[in-house]
């Protein structure tokens, strides 16, 4: 593969696209950019809009012109955004696609793939319902398979460990049927530019990033 990849992951909540997109970010030497734990951290400094916390907790979208700006100017305008990157979380929205398109158009870049982890609704929904996070340093556990060192605390820093208010029950309701109407059109976009990159995600991480791995190093 290109040696500065600009790739972008695709799948529902839960498929396990942030734990793909750190793995990637490792193999090839790349930053990784999630605007889901942008948003996190802005909250956690006490940053975040009221009504920007409220519609992510209830599992709503941040409107396209706001991440829009939030990734250009957090991200893939800097420095390390220079040589390759993985999105993980955006683009989410068709409008979104288009304006990464146009933005790398600009510079004479393009993206060198869309990597979609697949996996049934079923299987996303349990392993979001397992998820705890640290709310101090952000780590992600599973309570079904990947516990802590110790129940219910954080192994970096000893944290109780608490549900994302976006991973309960109704919110990932939300979530996973704002992924069917409105996300899952990226498929198709992706699709039709021949840069799609379908992965099973039913498998252990480690499985999963091989067949990533496969596909990229050795384009059929
Ligand atoms: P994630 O960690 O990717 O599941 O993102 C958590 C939440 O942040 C989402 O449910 C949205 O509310 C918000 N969010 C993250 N990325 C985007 C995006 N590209 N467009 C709109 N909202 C986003």
């Amino acid at each position: 593969m290109a040696q500065h990849p600009r790739i972008i992951l695709l799948g529902l909540p839960g498929s396990g696209k942030g734990t793909q997109g750190a793995l990637i970010a490792q193999n090839w030497r790349v930053p990784a950019f999630s605007s889901g734990e942008y948003f996190r951290n802005l909250r956690r400094e006490g940053k975040l809009p009221a009504e920007v916390s409220a519609k992510i907790n209830a599992g709503g979208l941040v409107s396209d012109e706001d991440v829009n700006m939030i990734v250009v100017e957090s991200f893939l305008s800097t420095q390390e955004a220079q040589a390759g990157f993985v999105l993980d979380g955006y683009p989410r929205t068709v409008a979104q696609a288009a304006f990464l398109d146009e933005y790398l158009t600009k510079q004479n870049l393009s993206l060198t793939a869309a990597v979609y982890v697949d996996l049934p609704v079923e299987t996303a929904f349990r392993r979001i319902s397992g998820r705890r996070v640290c709310p101090a340093d952000g780590s992600v556990y599973n309570v079904y398979y990947s516990q802590p060192e110790r129940e219910g605390l954080c192994n970096l820093c000893g944290a109780p460990l608490i549900q994302r208010e976006d991973d309960r029950e109704e919110s990932v309701k939300t979530r996973m049927s704002t992924y069917e109407a409105v996300t899952k059109a990226l498929t198709v976009y992706y699709g039709d530019q021949g840069k799609l990159i379908t992965v099973d995600g039913a498998s252990d991480p480690g499985v999963v990033f091989a067949r990533i791995q496969g596909v990229l190093d050795d384009p059929a």
